[in-house]
């Protein structure tokens, strides 16, 4: 399999971001960045402008934002009015053909930088009829997280050391996204970044909160794609939106390291299972195997509660059902999780 780094929740010129789409793929193709998903406040404006640009998978989706309650609407054509309930606006979105991401969801922070969007009502988490389908959780929003950080007196040494202002995803949002899994509800989590690239009044001049370029290096989303994103536009497209919903990713913080080559697979003889896979245990005891590529911490997590630790490498026979993921962290934030292997009876 081939992972494929990209990168979620940007916003354009189209509504309050400072760059246009052509800016924005060539600072993401500058961080190795294959494929980037644009979600412009209710707008699908840009749209006319998705397609590659300079080899970037350039999508362009919306993010519905009524006052609260903001909602990544992905593959859909129509812009979903962000005055309907969320309920509604998910339900819109679904049957418009689409699927979506619940955006920074458990904000905790009004203050003088930013406002409080949080999700409100944690019971509305997938569309009224999920018949199969599923629903993505943003676990961590690097803009959210930082700015929720900020204050009047640390702001320019948050600006100088972004990482001193980061803490990686709530344990309320893990612990919720684990729940829905173990319940039977499919959520994929993903890593947003939410760059702006505000430009803000500074006495040393005009600077960049945070540049496009930066931002690319910062939170990324590895897609596991059976081979390279094709040339042609459409089925690029549904590799992407495919292994998206299908959880077949893990996410990686690049300020402390890449992680190109992470290995996560359930296996019992020659047959092979990756993250978004359903595996039985009805024909034996299935092997799980972890490899991180680099020297560095590594924990399972069983339905939420972590059941073994190593360094770079796990091997374990599963006899339980259950959610199985994985997750590394190297100083204080998260560095790496993937999405889960579902193991059944
Ligand atoms: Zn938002
Ligand atoms: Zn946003």
């Amino acid at each position: 399999m081939y992972a494929s780094p990209g990168a979620i929740h940007l916003h354009s010129q189209y509504s309050d971001g400072s760059g246009s789409i052509p800016h924005i793929a060539r600072a993401a193709r500058g961080a190795g960045i294959e494929w980037v998903i644009i979600t412009d406040h209710d707008t699908l404006d840009g749209r006319a402008e998705q397609g590659y640009i300079d080899g970037v998978l350039t999508l362009v989706d919306q993010e519905i934002t009524p006052f609260h309650n903001h909602f990544l609407g992905l593959n859909v054509d129509r812009v979903i009015p962000n005055t309907l309930p969320p309920q509604q606006f998910i339900d819109a979105t679904y049957d418009a053909g689409g699927f979506g991401i619940i955006a920074h969801p458990d904000e905790q922070t009004y203050n003088e930088f930013k406002g409080l969007f949080r999700w409100d009502d944690w019971n509305i988490n997938s569309p009224t009829n999920m018949s199969g389908r599923s629903t993505g959780i943003e676990l961590w929003n690097f803009m959210s997280d930082w700015g929720e950080q900020l204050t009047p007196n640390n702001k320019e040494f948050l600006y100088a050391f972004p990482t001193r202002g980061l803490r990686g995803p709530t344990k309320a949002t893990l612990e919720w996204w684990d729940a829905l899994n173990v319940a039977g509800k499919r959520t994929f989590g993903v890593w947003g970044l939410d760059t702006h690239a505000f430009l803000r009044p500074s006495p040393f001049g005009r600077l960049q909160v945070f540049s496009y370029e930066w931002s690319f290096k910062t939170l990324t989303n590895y897609l596991w794609l059976p081979e390279k994103l094709p040339g042609n536009i459409n089925s690029a497209m549904r590799m992407v939106y495919g292994a998206l919903a299908q959880g077949r990713s893990y996410m990686v913080n690049r300020l402390e390291g890449d992680c190109p080559n992470l290995e996560y697979v359930a296996f019992r003889g020659a047959e092979r299972w990756y993250a978004g896979d359903i595996a039985s245990l009805r024909e034996g005891p299935i092997t799980l195997k972890v490899t991180l590529g680099s020297d560095a911490p590594v924990r399972l997590i069983h339905n939420g509660s972590e059941i073994m630790s190593g360094r770079n490498t796990l091997l374990t026979t599963i006899n339980a059902s259950g959610v199985y993921r994985i997750e590394s962290t190297k100083t204080q934030t998260p560095w790496v999780m993937t999405n889960p292997i579902y193991i059944t009876r």
